[in-house]
């Protein structure tokens, strides 16, 4: 159920919870109220009126911050929306047109979008995984992408199986190349230690620059 109130749409949805819990949602200020069953809509209403001040303010909060720019690769698009037959994602000169069948929902299009960046990433590593490779000369077993939030890789030694987060199809490529050099210097040295260093040194000078970046 959704209702208005102060021009604000909020949606209601019954729950078997015991109590009423308000959320608004990042980054589209969506408000969200999740309702005991037996509750009657009035007190329901008269709980969000109560709230209006405080829904405002985190509303204005969100539209304050600016939604993370679209990036593919390092490089920065503005993002366009359509409806359309099949889900699909254009990139032209600086915009980027995403074509979303509809009814798509928050989740379908996070799916879809997910899905487009793993392919764009796919592509650079099987570019720039061989080329450390034999730079190297230290190899990998297998390799995965994979939605890590709070690491760019990681590397299983023993299996010599490396993982590379898919949020790095949104860093430039210099990035994805020092994660993969990174993870592969691993295979020698397992720990970030003297030797970790000197090996990066020793193939890609600028390394430090690059994590510092990636991580501010
Ligand atoms: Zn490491």
């Amino acid at each position: 159920m959704e209702i208005e109130i102060s021009g604000i749409p909020i949606e209601i949805q019954r729950k078997p919870v015991r109590y009423l819990r308000l959320t608004v949602q990042a980054p589209n200020g969506r408000v969200r109220v999740s309702a005991p069953k037996h509750l009657s809509n009035a007190a329901i209403e008269t709980f969000i009126s109560s709230k209006i001040a405080w829904i405002q303010k985190q509303r204005e909060k969100f539209e304050q911050q600016p939604e993370a720019p679209f990036a593919v690769l390092g490089k920065p698009y503005c993002l366009r929306v359509e409806n359309g037959r099949k889900n699909s994602l254009v990139l032209s000169d600086d915009e980027a047109v995403l074509i979303l069948r509809t009814p798509c929902t928050d989740a379908q299009r996070e799916k879809f979008l997910r899905e487009w960046y793993r392919t764009v990433l796919k592509e650079q590593i099987e570019i720039y995984l061989p080329k450390w490779e034999a730079i190297t000369g230290l190899r990998c077993q297998s390799w995965q992408i994979k939605d890590m939030k709070t690491r760019w890789g990681s590397c299983n030694t023993r299996t010599r199986k490396i993982w590379l987060s898919l949020h790095l199809a949104k860093k430039p490529l210099s990035c994805l190349e020092y994660v993969i050099l990174h993870e592969l210097v691993h295979l020698a040295v397992p720990n970030h230690g003297k030797d970790f260093a000197a090996m990066m040194d020793r193939y890609m000078p600028g390394w430090r620059m690059i994590k510092k970046g990636m991580n501010g």
